[in-house]
């Protein structure tokens, strides 16, 4: 059995691996992590996360505290709600986005330095919505990986394809392609620290979940890809999401398939208990 534990700057415990050998079964991190996206003034962000805090603390039995929740709300909220964390363990921050530049003349940008001294410790990269509206590319969903990594924090890539690509049989590929040219020259062990989230873009806000056999298959091949780069026992140890209209009443039955890790909630991360339902859905 192989135990890694990771550490951030200030030497804190940051997070666990373990994995076993392949006759045994394979823990991963598991994960729910909220996209709050454009939502929520200061007042409406507190009384989330007090809520969320309170009922984590409540509810998630000692069989859940394996589970981590991040909670990724508009960069504008974020010393307000880390401040209401308190000293519960297993809920972290996450910020939506992260300027593809170091520093300098970016009106409007907000950079990796500037996140990681708000102790942030998750940044959502190439969201399907950053992709759409603000054209990102593969290429510049590199540039922020990197710099992410570089201030000690971690990424949670998005991939996913439209209804269109899926409809002509190509969304494998697709995916796959997201993946390599943005994530393939990163070294082993900076690629051990992203969390990769699988979002068809046909599911986002619409209501339509993709069903847990589509989920699997795509979480598989995700993984089958990672190996084919970074080799078994990684690919083995990454955490995938599954993200889509995920909600109390179908998370169980996603997360029930073998290569889901968790889920990158949107809607339902508005709402402290279908948020902690989802978190208890393992
Ligand atoms: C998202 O935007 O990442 C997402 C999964 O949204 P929703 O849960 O609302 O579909």
């Amino acid at each position: 059995m192989e135990f890694s534990v990771f550490f951030n700057k200030k030497k804190e415990k940051f997070y666990f691996k373990i994995h076993l050998n392949s006759n045994q079964t394979i823990m991963r991190q598991k994960i729910v992590a909220g996209n709050w996206k454009m939502n929520l003034t200061k007042e409406e962000a507190q009384s989330l996360t007090s809520e969320i805090v309170g009922i984590n603390n409540d509810e998630l039995g000692t069989n859940q505290q394996d589970v981590k929740l991040i909670l990724c709300p508009p960069f504008i909220h974020i010393s307000t709600i880390k401040s209401l964390f308190k000293s519960t363990k297993n809920i972290y921050l996450g910020a939506q986005n992260i300027a593809s530049q170091d520093k300098g003349a970016y009106t409007g940008e907000i950079s990796a330095e500037m996140l990681s001294s708000y102790q942030v410790e998750y940044v959502i990269i190439g969201h399907s919505e950053r992709r759409q509206y603000f054209e990102e590319t593969n290429q510049e969903i590199a540039q922020k990986i990197d710099l992410t990594l570089s201030k000690n924090m971690l990424p949670i890539f998005c991939c996913g394809e439209t209804l269109e690509l899926r409809k002509k049989g190509n969304h494998i590929d697709f995916i796959k392609n997201q993946i390599s040219e943005s994530l393939f020259h990163l070294s082993n062990s900076d690629f051990e620290k992203v969390v990769i989230a699988y979002e068809p873009i046909w599911a986002i806000g619409t209501g339509k979940t993709a069903s847990s056999q589509q989920a699997q298959e795509m979480h598989a091949e995700i993984r089958k890809h990672i190996a084919s780069k970074f080799g078994q026992q990684i690919a083995d140890q990454t955490s995938i999401l599954y993200g889509g209209s995920c909600k109390p009443n179908n998370a169980k039955e996603i997360f029930a398939c073998p290569d889901v890790d968790g889920g990158l909630i949107g809607g339902a991360a508005l709402k402290s208990r279908d948020f902690v339902e989802i978190a208890k859905s393992f």
